[in-house]
């Protein structure tokens, strides 16, 4: 970050310091005042604020997944521009994503007016073998190592990362560290993050009773899965959080089944605000954790964020008859493909790994996705597998995106 940079920032924060007071709690007004808006943003419009569960916490319903960022400028911006939530990961960039994060709260000296939510993962096959004492062991250790990286004493939410399965929902070594951390005031609040089995891990995490947030992907592919949605309503109703990511179909399913000419209809910004909006119109998600790496994204993102109504344009495109078609080829990580691999092998997760890198562009996300699989069942076991006889219940091309991933990978 250049010099020039930091200076101008703190003038402008100095001159604020006086709005940022108290900005969590204090609503529209206070956000309003923290810079100049975006240039869409229209003047009469205020940041949309909802509360997520019985956090109480009030924030904006765009916040920033920050996953894919690695330049600490587009973090000090999207604060800037109001935005209050940071999600993180121990795990993201080998823990170079929370020192990136902890790094420019820190220099805002913003740290009590965020809320800033990281994520433990220990991999699935190692979960089941381990003892309660050791998964606690594990956790606790994991969290100080958080701390430090995010140069603060606690963590608004804590989530156990990427949980696809009830058995680790409901894991007395799992839920017994969370709560310790909590009682050791180390996480404000805990949770669970789920990208797979979604509706069955949530409704054994309201059984369980002690999640307060959940980070859950929820995408306008998701549109025809009422079940789901049920779900949600009801994690909601109870005083549960719900944060919604995955929320832009970062998948290829545009670029697979498209003609160049309509490919263009699906790139940008439409897209991005169209699917964005159709998430937040459901009231029941407090925020989205969009993952931008640019500034023309954070400031698509952001705009969202003043207005939920859709274009004509918009509205055109969420209802093509194409379009709706098309959002079958999102991979739901079901897993219901598994069966017609001959080698059994892990294929949600390796279209998850696919995704990362080819359409957020995360090789190195994608390879510590591709790593996390249990030995035999990742990409390497497709090497010698010449025709692939995977077949996904919605029409998602298994083998283009397996063949793809081994070009890169294997
Ligand atoms: S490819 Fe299809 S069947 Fe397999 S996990 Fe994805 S949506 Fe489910
Ligand atoms: S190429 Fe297809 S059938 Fe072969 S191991 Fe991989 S996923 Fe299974």
């Amino acid at each position: 970050m250049s010099q020039k940079g930091k200076l101008n920032r703190r003038a402008f924060l100095g001159a604020s310091a006086g709005a940022l007071a108290g900005v969590l709690a204090s609503g529209n007004k206070a956000l309003g005042l923290l810079s100049e808006p975006a240039a869409r943003q229209p003047k009469e419009k205020s940041i949309i604020l909802r509360t997520l569960g019985k956090t109480g916490y009030k924030i904006p319903v765009v916040s920033m997944g920050v996953m894919n960022a690695d330049n600490p400028e587009l973090v000090f911006r999207a604060y800037e521009l109001g935005i209050r939530h940071f999600d993180t990961a121990a795990g993201y960039q080998r823990g170079r994503n929370e020192e990136m994060v902890g790094q420019v709260i820190e220099e805002l000296k913003a740290r009590d007016k965020v809320v800033i939510a990281t994520k433990i993962f220990i991999p699935p096959q190692q979960r089941n073998q381990l003892s309660a004492d050791k998964i606690k062991e594990i956790h606790l250790k994991a969290i100080d190592e958080c701390l430090t990286r995010l140069r603060t004493d606690y963590v608004d939410i804590l989530y156990s990362h990427n949980v696809p399965e009830v058995s680790w929902v409901k894991n007395p070594g799992l839920m017994e560290a969370l709560q310790e951390i909590k009682a050791q005031k180390k996480a404000r609040f805990i949770g669970l993050s789920t990208h797979q089995n979604m509706d069955e891990v949530i409704r054994a995490a309201l059984e369980m009773k002690i999640y307060e947030v959940i980070l859950a992907t929820f995408n306008y592919s998701l549109y025809d899965y009422p079940e789901y949605l049920e779900t949600l309503k009801k994690a909601a109703s109870r005083g549960v959080g719900l944060i919604a990511m995955k929320t832009q179909c970062q998948q290829p399913w545009y670029r697979e089944n498209n003609p160049p000419e309509i490919k263009k209809f699906y790139e940008g910004p439409l897209l991005n605000a169209a699917l964005l909006k159709w998430v937040l119109r459901h009231e029941f998600i407090t925020t989205a954790v969009p993952g931008f790496t640019t500034f023309d994204q954070l400031n698509e993102d952001i705009t969202v964020a003043y207005n939920l109504e859709y274009t004509p344009e918009e509205k055109k495109f969420l209802e093509n008859r194409l379009v709706k078609t098309q959002m079958a080829a999102v991979c739901r990580l079901c897993g219901q493909c598994q069966a017609t691999c001959s080698h059994k092998v892990d294929i949600p997760n390796i279209l998850r790994a696919h995704m990362y890198a080819t359409a957020y562009g995360n090789l190195y996300e994608a390879r510590e996705t591709l790593d996390s699989i249990e030995q035999g069942k990742s990409i390497e076991a497709c090497l010698d597998c010449e025709d692939c006889t995977a077949r996904c219940v919605r029409g998602v091309n298994i083998k283009r995106r397996i063949e793809e991933l081994k070009t890169l990978y294997a």
